[in-house]
């Protein structure tokens, strides 16, 4: 295999945005040009995805107000999922819904029980403007979901309610990296 075709291989990785950056609250718009710009924007996404060790990635999280997220991704099976999306619609959840285990790199070091279905269809286009359909059982169904929901601008902390929000809000206001977001102290 031809080390250019390994995804990420060609960018470089960006500084991630952190829990309370406005960038991360914006709803993000549509792609409307598939050029080298995109090409590179997603380029550095997979770079800064596996430089931080993440297993997805929203355009939003670099600042990129666009419609792009990134995965490298394991189901509950093992099966490694792996690519990209430009333009995605979370098109159908379904089955249950399971409380497990989420982070995110917009919150590093937290995590927290989070429900989310089971099943999950995104349809959206590739860097080329191809149409994509991507489905997920599992762990990859949570990732797919996550992603849809930072490029509505929302977190997964947004999805958890009573004492796992309180303790999960609690913890990302003691972290190392919350005064430098510029949270405000409490
Ligand atoms: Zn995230």
């Amino acid at each position: 295999m031809r080390s250019r075709t390994i995804p990420g291989s060609a960018g470089r990785p960006r500084p991630l945005r952190i829990l309370g950056d406005p960038a991360l609250k914006e709803p993000c718009r549509e792609v409307t040009a598939f050029d080298g710009e995109l090409a590179r924007l997603i380029e550095d996404m997979y770079a800064t995805m596996y430089a931080a060790r993440g297993v997805g990635l929203a355009a939003n999280q670099i600042g990129v107000p666009l419609r792009v997220f990134v995965y490298d991704c394991p189901d509950d099976e093992d099966v490694r999922h792996l690519g990209h999306l430009v333009n995605p619609r979370l098109v159908e959840t379904d089955g249950p819904v399971i409380r497990g285990s989420e982070g995110c790199l917009s919150l590093p070091g937290i995590e927290a029980g989070t429900p989310r279905h089971d099943h999950a269809v995104v349809e959206g286009r590739s860097r080329d403007g191809e149409p994509l359909t991507v489905a997920g059982t599992g762990f990859f169904a949570r990732c797919l979901q996550h992603e849809c929901d930072h490029l509505d601008g929302g977190l997964y902390v947004d999805r958890l309610t009573g004492l796992r929000r309180r303790r999960a809000l609690r913890a990302a206001a003691k972290a190392p990296w919350a005064v430098a977001a510029g949270e405000p102290g409490r």
